[in-house]
């Protein structure tokens, strides 16, 4: 199975705001079988930018324009054969309790370079957050609206 790229999907991990979060904290959340975990076959995400703005491969990918099946993450049901889902550390209050744009400053600009890198590799992707897919509140902030602040094409931004 191997389908072109059709959407970056942007998330995020859902937890409070200045705590971090490995990649295997993410693997055991998605992997491990209920209850403890979702019982997942592959992580949701490819991509996790760190709080520091680092990026963290959760799965392997070969950058082309395909997603391949063992490319393939879970990030949003009906959607995962065409998309690459990438997350940011954070996307809630310091409480824990409600939905906020935790992003720092590095995320910022980490997931802007990776953005503006992927519409150049992939000039028909169209990048969208996942609350455009499923009636959820990630990734916690108005992905179409920040993506034309920084610059991002009308045509890859997903309406
Ligand atoms: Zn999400």
């Amino acid at each position: 199975m191997r389908t072109p790229i059709k959407y970056l999907i942007i998330h995020c991990t859902a937890t409070a705001a200045g705590r971090e979060v490995s990649g295997s904290d993410i693997r055991r959340w998605h992997l491990l079988p209920k209850p403890e975990g979702r019982g997942w076959k592959q992580v949701g995400y490819t991509d996790l930018f760190h709080l520091n703005g680092g990026i963290e491969r959760l799965v392997e990918n070969n950058e082309d324009a395909y997603v391949d099946g063992w490319e393939i993450t879970n990030g949003a049901a009906g959607a995962n054969s065409y998309s690459r889902h990438i997350v940011y550390v954070g996307g809630l209050t310091a409480d824990g309790e409600k939905p906020q744009d935790t992003r720092t400053i590095e995320q910022r600009k980490a997931l802007k370079k990776y953005i503006l890198d992927f519409v150049r590799t992939f000039p028909d992707v169209q990048c969208a957050g996942h609350n455009q897919f499923s009636n959820k509140a990630c990734p916690c902030f108005d992905v179409p609206k920040w993506l034309k602040e920084i610059g991002i094409n009308q045509k890859n931004i997903k309406r």
